[in-house]
């Protein structure tokens, strides 16, 4: 009998939940309305816009990064990694650069 009693409250524990979740998500299907949505959609934005492109100082981000280079600095002397220009140290050793 106290088996049966457990086996009942673990059965309404796990399967009310999902039941509540279910319901609350048919509510809120069926209160949902799609006219009003794209009517609104409609009003606020009238036409999909484009983002704008990226910019660094008023100039196209990517001439920027051409103009650089992903990697336009110098040598290590003591671990032979690349790094950046006009840093000070190496990112890999630590050591200096200059
Ligand atoms: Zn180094």
């Amino acid at each position: 009998m106290e088996g049966l009693l457990w086996l009942a409250f673990t059965l309404v524990l796990s399967v009310l939940p999902s039941l509540l979740f279910l319901g609350l998500w048919r509510g809120l299907m069926a209160l949902r309305d799609d006219e009003l949505v794209q009517r609104l959609d409609a009003e606020h934005f009238p036409e999909t816009t484009i983002a704008p492109r990226p910019t660094f100082l008023g100039k196209d981000i990517e001439a920027v990064l051409s103009i650089r280079g992903p990697r336009g600095g110098s040598e290590c002397p003591n671990c032979g990694a690349q790094s950046a220009s006009g840093v000070d140290y190496c990112e890999q050793c630590l050591g200096s650069v200059e």
